[in-house]
C-alpha cells in the first residue's frame, strides 16, 4: 500500500492531474471527488459510475485513507472528544462542540505544536510532525458519520500556519462544491500569529481568521507566546488589517484570561485600542487550568469586568464558557497521546 497514491491528499484540480496522467476526462475527477466526500465511498468498487477499467487501475495506484476514531468520549455538556490513531502510531484529538443544533468541529493540524506558549499544554509537548491533507480532511469525514457538522475551526492542536500547504489543501477539499461543500464563511483558522503565512493564506484562499492575541503589550506576549519575538503586535495586527475575509466577515480576537496577568481593566482598555481600526470580534476564553502549569483562572469579577468593558462599547464580545473540561477537551488541554493506561 505504501507506493500507492492517497487520493485523499489530492484537492480536485490535483486529482484532475493525476487521471490526466492516466489519460483520462476531467470530469472522471469531480466523479471520483464526489464519491470520497459526498458519498463517503472508502473503496473503488463502489465508484459505479466509473468503468471496470478505471477502477481497477486507481485500485493499482492509490487508495483511499480514512480514519476510525479509537475512542469518543463525551462530557456532561454533550462536548464530545474523538481520538483518532494515525497509521504511524501517533495520535490526534478532534472535539465536536455541540450548540442547538449547530454543531462546531475543532480540528488539528498538527502532532504537537512548535510554538511553545507558555499557557498551553499541546505546546509543552512539543512538536512530532505536521499532519496530511487527508489527516486533516479524514477527521471531518469521519466526524460527520455521526452528526451534521455546521461549523468548522482549525483550534485543536497544533498551529495551522505552520503546516500551510497542507491545511489549504484541506480547506479547499472542505469548501469545494464537489467536496465537502462547506460554506467559507463556516470555516476558520486560528494563529498564534505567523505574520507572512497569514498573507500567504489570505493569497491562497478565502477563509475566516482567528488570532490568538493573549496579551496586548509585546512585553507580556514575548513571554507567553514566544512566536511574538519574532513577530510583535504591530506587524501581527497589520497583518490582520490586511487579511481578505470573506464578506462581512470579523477577525476573532482570542484572548485567554490569565488570573492577575492579562485581567486587568487596563488590559481590556489595551486591548481595544489594538484592535479598533480592524472588523473584530473578540472570544474571551477563562484559562483552563492544567496540572505543572503556574498560571490560575482569572475570578468570576475579572471576567465580567473585563467583559463588560468591551460590550459596554460595542464590541461583539463572547466568553467562552468551558466546554468539555471534564473530558479534558476544552481549549489548550488537546495532548494527543494513545494513553490507555488511565482515563484521566
Ligand atoms: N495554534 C493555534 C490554534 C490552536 S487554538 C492558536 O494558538 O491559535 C487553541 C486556543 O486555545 C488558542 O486561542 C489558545 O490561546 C487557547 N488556549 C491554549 N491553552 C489554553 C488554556 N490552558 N486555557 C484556555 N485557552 C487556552
Ligand atoms: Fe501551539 Fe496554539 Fe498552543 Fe500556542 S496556543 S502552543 S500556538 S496550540
Amino acid at each position: 500500500m505504501h507506493d500507492k497514491i492517497d487520493l485523499k491528499n489530492f484537492t480536485l484540480p490535483e486529482l484532475e492531474q493525476f487521471l490526466f496522467g492516466k489519460g483520462k476526462e476531467r470530469f472522471r475527477a469531480t466523479q471520483i471527488f464526489k464519491w470520497l466526500y459526498q458519498k463517503d465511498a472508502r473503496s473503488f468498487d463502489e465508484m459505479t459510475n466509473l468503468s471496470r477499467e478505471l477502477r481497477q487501475d486507481l485500485a493499482e495506484t492509490a487508495f483511499i485513507s480514512d480514519l476510525a476514531p479509537e475512542a469518543v468520549e463525551e462530557g456532561a455538556d454533550g462536548t464530545r472528544k474523538y481520538l483518532f490513531a494515525l497509521a504511524d502510531g501517533n495520535a490526534v484529538e478532534s472535539v465536536l462542540i455541540p450548540d442547538e443544533g449547530r454543531n462546531t468541529l475543532c480540528l488539528s493540524s498538527q502532532v504537537g505544536c512548535a510554538m511553545a506558549c507558555e499557557f498551553c499544554l499541546t505546546g509543552t509537548f512539543l512538536f512530532t510532525r505536521n499532519l496530511t491533507t487527508a489527516e486533516i480532511v479524514n477527521q471531518v469525514c469521519a466526524v460527520r458519520r455521526d452528526v451534521e457538522i455546521r461549523n468548522i475551526v482549525l483550534m485543536g492542536m497544533g498551529e495551522p500556519l505552520h503546516n500551510l500547504d497542507n491545511v489549504v489543501r484541506a480547506i479547499q477539499i472542505m469548501i469545494d462544491g464537489n467536496g465537502l461543500q462547506f460554506s467559507n464563511r463556516r470555516v476558520t483558522v486560528s494563529t498564534s500569529g505567523l505574520v507572512p503565512e497569514m498573507a500567504e493564506l489570505g493569497r491562497r484562499v478565502t477563509v475566516n481568521l482567528a488570532v490568538s492575541l493573549n496579551a496586548t503589550t509585546d512585553e507580556l506576549r514575548d513571554r507567553i507566546m514566544p512566536i511574538n519575538r519574532k513577530y510583535p503586535l504591530r506587524e501581527l495586527l497589520k497583518a490582520c488589517k490586511e487579511f481578505p475575509l470573506p464578506s462581512r466577515r470579523k477577525v476573532t480576537f482570542a484572548y485567554v484570561l490569565l488570573g492577575g496577568v492579562n485581567d486587568t481593566l487596563d488590559d481590556a482598555k489595551r486591548l481595544l485600542r489594538l484592535i479598533s481600526d480592524i472588523p473584530n470580534k473578540v472570544n474571551l476564553i477563562p484559562f483552563n487550568e492544567h496540572e505543572g502549569c503556574g498560571f490560575k483562572a482569572p475570578t468570576r469579577q475579572a471576567i465580567d469586568q473585563f467583559h463588560s468593558y468591551l460590550l459596554d462599547r460595542h464590541v461583539t464580545v463572547i466568553t467562552r464558557e468551558s466546554r468539555g473540561s471534564d473530558i479534558s477537551a476544552a481549549c489548550g488541554q488537546l495532548k494527543g497521546r494513545l494513553d490507555r493506561s488511565h482515563s484521566s
